[in-house]
């Protein structure tokens, strides 16, 4: 049986986390996965419930947490965050490869509770295109923008803590980066599996 690998993806909000990563799985096929995460955050125009997020009201979000149902959890912004953990374990137990889009804090946590998942950063080219592509995306308003360009600057910092970093300057380059990392990891990993199951066995 194919092994299942975990790989987290953070970077701050604009460098093209989203967008690295989808094409990546396009590229890697049916058994590369992302998972949805829950948040609390009002849904953008764009997007579906259910496949873009799980968008969820506080209430419902913390009831979550007390159920123990998510793999990790964190605050960015005003909002709450968070990855469902029955999915990851389905899925990396049926020897997929799950992308996590989460920021550094639940990148910590991941990192404490699954030392084998591959920790990936993406960079911006510099600071000025980071703010030039979260305008253009037009997602936000310029109070929130001024929001995540200043969190961007503390998450930068953390850069440190992760296995890889891939700089998303030009697009193609940087899914292949992700896709070798994820190839890369092929030979290692021995025990994802059984590291997966000892730490979901109460889900
Ligand atoms: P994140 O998920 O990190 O917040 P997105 O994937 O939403 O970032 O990307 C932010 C914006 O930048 C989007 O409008 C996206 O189309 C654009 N973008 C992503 N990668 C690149 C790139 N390599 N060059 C130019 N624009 C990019
Ligand atoms: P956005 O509002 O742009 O969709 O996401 C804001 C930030 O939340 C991004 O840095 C994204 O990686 C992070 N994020 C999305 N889902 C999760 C999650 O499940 N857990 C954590 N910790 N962060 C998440």
């Amino acid at each position: 049986m194919n092994k299942g690998q975990l790989i987290v993806v953070s970077g701050p909000s604009g460098s093209g986390k989203d967008t690295v990563i989808s094409k990546a799985i396009e590229r890697l096929g049916e058994k590369a996965f992302l998972s949805v995460s829950m948040t609390t955050r009002r849904k953008r125009g764009s997007e579906t419930d259910g496949v873009d997020y799980y968008f969820v009201s506080e209430k419902e979000f913390l009831e979550h947490i007390e159920n123990g149902d998510m793999l990790e959890y964190a605050k960015y912004g005003s909002n709450y965050y968070g990855t469902p953990a029955q999915p990851i374990k389905d899925r990396i137990g049926n020897g997929e490869i799950v992308f996590l889009n989460i920021e550094v804090q639940g990148g910590a946590s991941v990192r404490k509770l699954i030392p084998e998942a591959v920790k990936v950063f993406i960079l911006p080219p510099s600071v000025r295109e980071l703010e030039r592509r979260l305008r253009k995306r037009a997602t936000e308003d310029e109070e929130a923008i001024q929001k995540r360009l200043k969190i961007a600057e503390d998450e930068m910092e953390r850069a440190v803590e992760y296995d890889y970093i891939v700089i998303n300057d030009d697009l193609d380059d940087a899914v292949d980066a992700l896709i070798s990392i994820v190839k890369g990891q092929t030979s290692k990993n021995d025990n994802i599996n059984e590291i997966i199951r000892e730490v979901f066995s109460h889900v």
